[in-house]
C-alpha cells in the first residue's frame, strides 16, 4: 500500500487517483474527504503533499488571473515570468506554455532565469482564432507585404516570432501539436524554437553566445553538417540564433528542419542530435544541464539624450539631414541593447520607431504605445533610430532620433 501511494503522490499534488482509479481531493481540513480511502492513508498522502507543497515556490507556476490590459485579459506568471493572452486564448494553453518553459529552465543555470526575468522577457500566446496581427505589437504590420524585413511572407499567418524581449507563438503548437492547421503541419515545437532564441538572446552571457556562434562556425564549415541532399542548407545553418534554436527543438524531444528529411535525418530527439552533431549537441546540453555557470547579468542601463529633436520652425529634411547615418562594419560593429520606453503612461499617442539603415531609410521598425510601452531591440554601436508619432490621419509626425552609443544597455524614453 505504501508504495502504491507513495507512486500516486510522486504524479499529483491536489488530485490523487487512489484504489480502484477513484478521484480523490485533499482539504486543508482534518476529516478524511474520502471513504475509498483509510484514514491512515489519508494522513500519510496528506504529510506528503503538505511537506511538498511546503517547498514550493509559490510563483513558480501562479494562478491563471485577469490582466489589467487592453487586450491581452489572460496572466500567468511562470517561474517568475509572464505569460499572456487575449481572453480568446484557452487556459489550458497558459499552463502548457508554463510546462515547457519550465522543462528548459529548470536544470540550467538559476542566472538563466533570473537574467530572462531582468530583461523583461515576456510569452504572448496567439489563439487560434487569432492571427499574429491581432496582437497589439504587430497591428501596424496588417497586411504588410514583405513583413518587418521587407523580403520575407507577410506576418499576419505567422505562428512563432521572438520580437524584442517578448516570444509569440500559437495556441495549438501547445494545445493541439500534430494536428495540421491552416498555417502549417503543426508538428514542430514552434514555442520551443521561440523560447530558445529569448534564452540565448536575453538569458546566457556574451561569451555564451561567442561559444555557440563558434560550433555554429565549425558545423557548418569544418564538419560540412546541416547539409541537405540537394545542396541546400537546413534552416539550422542559417545563423548562430537558427542554429541553437533548431538543435533545442531537438533536444527536447522533437526535431527542426532535418538535414535529410527523407530518412528524417538527424532522429527525432537529443540522441538523434547527439548522433548526428555531437559537439552542438555537448554545449547546449551544458547550457541547459546547469554544467555551465552563467553570471548574472549586471550590464548597466544608461539614459540616452536623443541625438536630434525636431524644432517647430524645421523641416523634415533639414532634421533629417541632422541625423548620422547608421554605419556597419569595423570598427563600430560592436552589438548593444537599446530598450525603448513609454515615457509618460498616460501618453495615449502612438510611436513608430524605425531603425534608419546608412542611407538614411526607413527600415525595421515597432509601435510604442500605452498598450507596448517597452521594446528592447539589439543594435550595433553608431546605428540610428527614428521615433515618429502617429497623427490623426494616419501619417507620422517625426519628432526625434536616437543613437546607439558604445554602452551595454541604452534606455531610450519617448
Ligand atoms: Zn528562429
Amino acid at each position: 500500500m505504501n508504495n502504491l501511494l507513495r507512486n500516486s503522490t510522486a504524479l499529483c499534488s491536489s488530485v490523487c487517483i487512489v484504489g480502484k482509479n477513484t478521484s480523490y481531493s485533499f482539504f486543508d481540513g482534518k476529516e478524511n474527504p474520502n471513504n475509498y480511502v483509510s484514514w491512515e492513508a489519508y494522513k500519510f498522502i496528506n504529510k506528503i503533499t503538505k511537506r511538498k507543497e511546503e517547498n514550493v515556490d509559490k510563483n513558480v507556476i501562479g494562478d491563471l488571473v485577469k490582466n489589467n490590459h487592453k487586450f491581452y485579459k489572460k496572466k500567468l506568471l511562470c517561474r517568475g515570468l509572464e505569460i499572456k493572452g487575449s481572453k480568446k486564448v484557452d487556459d489550458k494553453s497558459f499552463y502548457i506554455a508554463c510546462d515547457r518553459i519550465q522543462r528548459m529552465l529548470r536544470h540550467s543555470s538559476e542566472n538563466v532565469t533570473k537574467n530572462l526575468i531582468k530583461n523583461d522577457v515576456g510569452f504572448n500566446l496567439i489563439a487560434k482564432s487569432e492571427q499574429m496581427t491581432d496582437l497589439p505589437e504587430h497591428c501596424h504590420m496588417k497586411d504588410v507585404k514583405g513583413g518587418y524585413s521587407g523580403r520575407g511572407n507577410m506576418v499576419n499567418k505567422c505562428r512563432g516570432m521572438r520580437h524584442g524581449q517578448n516570444v509569440f507563438c500559437g495556441e495549438e503548437n501547445l494545445i493541439q501539436q500534430g494536428l495540421k492547421t491552416e498555417y502549417s503541419p503543426n508538428i514542430k515545437d514552434i514555442f520551443i524554437h521561440e523560447t530558445s532564441h529569448a534564452i540565448m538572446g536575453d538569458g546566457v552571457d556574451g561569451k555564451t553566445q561567442e561559444d555557440i556562434n563558434k560550433v555554429f562556425k565549425d558545423a557548418k564549415s569544418t564538419n560540412n553538417l546541416w547539409k541537405k541532399p540537394n545542396g541546400k542548407n537546413a534552416y539550422a545553418l542559417s545563423n548562430s540564433k537558427e542554429y541553437f534554436a533548431e538543435l533545442s527543438m531537438w533536444l527536447f524531444g522533437g526535431h527542426g528542419d532535418y538535414a535529410n528529411i527523407e530518412n528524417k535525418i538527424p532522429k527525432p530527439g537529443p540522441g538523434g542530435l547527439s548522433e548526428y552533431d555531437n559537439d552542438g549537441f555537448k554545449l547546449i546540453c551544458d547550457i541547459y544541464n546547469g554544467i555551465r555557470e552563467i553570471p548574472f547579468d549586471v550590464s548597466k542601463e544608461r539614459v540616452y539624450q536623443p541625438i536630434v529633436e525636431i524644432s517647430k520652425s524645421e523641416e523634415p529634411d533639414e532634421f533629417f539631414s541632422r541625423i548620422p547615418s547608421s554605419k556597419n562594419g569595423p570598427p563600430k560593429n560592436k552589438k548593444v541593447t537599446l530598450s525603448f520606453q513609454l515615457k509618460n503612461k498616460n501618453d495615449n499617442s502612438e510611436y513608430l520607431v524605425s531603425w534608419l539603415n546608412y542611407k538614411g531609410e526607413k527600415r525595421w521598425g515597432f509601435l510604442i504605445n500605452k498598450d507596448c510601452p517597452k521594446f528592447n531591440t539589439s543594435t550595433f554601436v553608431g546605428h540610428s533610430w527614428l521615433i515618429e508619432k502617429k497623427t490623426k490621419d494616419g501619417c507620422c509626425q517625426v519628432i526625434k532620433a536616437f543613437v546607439a552609443e558604445d554602452y551595454e544597455k541604452g534606455i531610450c524614453f519617448i
